[in-house]
């Protein structure tokens, strides 16, 4: 039974391995560090570190691309967005997005050097976090008129593809065009990444949606070099309701692991818990295991540390959290 944690900022020696023994006595036995922009450019020899403390307690390593380029999911800022402006997805209103293009051979090229940085820091396992093109609902604007990529590399692609200029509005053409740019994007990175040593987990986000990136997780799963595949549903943030939400959605991500081999990894909510519901995160974690799910993994250390994420009794769910995790641990 595999049992872990997303753990993110702390770059400090000295606290990182309180907190990672913190884990242990929590029952996790890995951990998902975020390897973010900032750390690539800064942290490279502490990242190193701390992916060496975390084995030397016995934690295998996940690492996580959190908010690279805005591509990933996370909540770091990205310099390779702001250095390249060639390179950033354009929305059909001809404006620039802040995200890289799947399709850039620049960004592709800087996510083999992520890849590579990762595996010399000493990670295990590299965890490609909630991929999407650039959400303009999220921001401003409707996702009609403001639908990603339209920069030159992919309107070019687009035209060889399909014989035709690429639409203004996102016609059938178009949503296969994006889903095969993420598909070939990832085909690209997760055999870099086993070439440089490390196994390949992919989280998808938790609906398929075509204006989000893919109508069809089946397309990401087919990976060949995938290793693990999951899904995070968040119910609390969604207001969606907890049992039927977690569970269709867990069965929906195991067939899929079944039918390509994958191991199924799914994800618990830990983080914007609110004051009272902190019970949840167990239950959504023993529909999981009840779903069979034997890697399952919580969003994220401390029940969230910082404002944004942070639960409002944020000790309890992480009390929680290791509650449950040590009855699975216990119950296989
Ligand atoms: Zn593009």
């Amino acid at each position: 039974m595999k049992t872990g944690v997303a753990y993110h900022d702390v770059r400090d020696l000295r606290h990182v391995v309180e907190d990672l023994r913190d884990m242990v006595a929590h029952h996790c036995n890995f951990v998902v560090h975020t390897f973010s922009e900032t750390d690539l450019t800064y942290y490279t020899r502490t990242m190193k570190e701390i992916c060496h403390a975390s084995k030397d307690l016995g934690l295998e390593v996940y690492i996580d691309p959190w908010a690279v380029a805005g591509v990933f999911g996370g909540e770091a800022l990205s310099r390779f967005i702001a250095e390249n402006l060639d390179d950033r997805q354009i929305l059909a209103n001809g404006k620039s997005a802040p995200a890289a293009c799947m399709n850039s051979p620049r960004f592709r090229s800087f996510m083999k050097m992520w890849t590579e940085t990762a595996a010399e820091a000493g990670a295990d396992v590299a965890f490609w976090d909630e991929p999407h093109y650039y959400m303009a609902d999220w921001e401003a604007g409707s996702p009609e008129e403001a639908w990603a990529c339209h920069c030159a590399v992919c309107r070019k692609l687009f035209s060889e593809k399909f014989g035709r200029n690429m639409p203004a509005g996102m016609d059938a053409d178009a949503i296969r065009f994006r889903e095969e740019t993420v598909a070939d994007f990832f085909a690209e990175l997760c055999e870099h990444a086993r070439k440089c040593g490390l196994k390949n987990a992919l989280c998808v986000l938790p609906n398929e949606d075509p204006r989000r990136g893919i109508s069809s997780w089946n397309a990401l799963a087919s990976i060949s070099s995938l290793d693990i595949f999951g899904t995070d549903p968040y119910w609390a943030i969604h207001g969606l309701p907890l049992e039927e939400y977690v569970r269709e959605t867990t069965r929906k991500a195991r067939m899929l692991c079944e039918k390509h081999g994958l191991e199924l990894q799914m994800w618990v909510q830990a983080f914007c818990i609110q004051e009272g519901r902190e019970d949840e995160v167990m239950r959504a974690a023993e529909i999981l295991f009840e779903e069979g799910a034997r890697n399952i993994a919580a969003w994220s250390y401390g029940g969230g540390g910082w404002t944004y994420v942070r639960s409002e009794n944020a000790d309890k769910v992480w009390e929680n959290i290791g509650k449950v995790f040590e009855r699975l641990q216990r119950s296989v």
